[in-house]
């Protein structure tokens, strides 16, 4: 089990709340070793075999489509990680799965005009719909962002908040403090607000400009005006506006060339970045 704690390590660039939800479910590993990562690994391959049984195809590659397997590779070299496998989905494909998947968290999540992924560190796969590639016209930077976003939320283990939860495994953690602390992060908002953060954040570190990231925003608040200014505060997902107001706090802050400097394996001059790790994580909880 020692790999366990790798497992479960949130990113440098996660918000300070994810760290602390791990570090309860890294000692929760140590009453239980292995269980969580069973479940993952469980539900993980569960999900795969049906929705690839589903859409029958291919992932994306460098054949069936060069262009965005090229944005693809090109997002893990910025962002330092293993190739996810993505795949595509059209509205045949979401009717034949609305039909054989009536119930289930997956089946929400395939609609038009999204991109999601059920995936972790461990087991990385993105959907993506062609609808939303199509109608929100992306350039190759802003589909980078987008699957980067994605692989983002797999990085830093976001599904596991859900499965934890749908696992009821907070039943075996002896130690009340905890099981409060985790309790409590699971019916908050705000914390999935937060997975939205680190997930853009994740998006930037791949693209490394922090106006790709603006611009894929900008033209998803185009064809969804209901995205960009909504009062956020009973949502899992900031607003568009905050969205970006967070992400430029975060390509000016040091927790970014220290990511950057990690990734790329040479020093970054950081007289560039303005706010600490404490400045901007002041910031962040004042616009969340
Ligand atoms: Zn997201």
């Amino acid at each position: 089990m020692r790999d366990f704690p790798n497992f479960i390590q949130p990113p440098l660039y996660a918000t300070d709340q994810e760290k602390q939800f791990s570090d309860v479910l890294i000692e929760f590993n140590k009453q239980q070793p292995g269980y969580l990562k069973y479940i993952v690994h469980t539900e993980n391959m569960r999900r795969i075999a049906a929705l690839r049984r589903l859409l029958g195809k291919d992932q994306v590659n460098a054949s069936n489509n060069p262009q965005l397997f090229n944005v693809i590779t090109k997002l893990c070299k910025g962002l330092g990680v293993n190739m996810p496998i993505v795949f595509t989905y059209g509205n045949r494909d979401i009717a034949a799965i609305t039909d054989v998947m009536s119930s289930g968290g997956a089946c929400e999540l395939f609609v038009e005009n999204n991109a999601f992924t059920l995936g972790t560190k461990d087991s990385l796969y993105i959907f993506v719909s062609e609808e939303l590639i199509n109608s929100t016209q992306l350039n190759e930077n802003e589909l980078l962002v987008l699957i980067a976003h994605e692989v983002g939320h797999a990085m830093a283990n976001h599904s596991l908040r859900t499965l934890t939860y749908q696992s009821n495994f907070i039943q075996y953690i002896v130690d009340i403090d905890a099981k409060n602390k985790i309790k409590k992060m699971m019916s908050d908002k705000s914390f999935s607000r937060l997975q939205e953060v680190t997930a853009d954040r994740a998006a930037l570190i791949a693209c490394r400009n922090v106006d790709y990231v603006c611009s894929m925003l900008d033209k998803l608040g185009k064809v969804h005006p209901e995205l960009m200014d909504y009062d956020d505060s009973e949502s899992d997902h900031p607003n568009n506006r905050k969205r970006i107001e967070m992400i430029r706090l975060f390509a000016k802050s040091q927790l970014y060339a220290e990511c950057i400097e990690r990734i790329d394996g040479f020093p970054v001059d950081k007289s560039r970045y303005i706010y600490t790790e404490s400045d901007l994580q002041v910031h962040i909880m004042r616009i969340i």
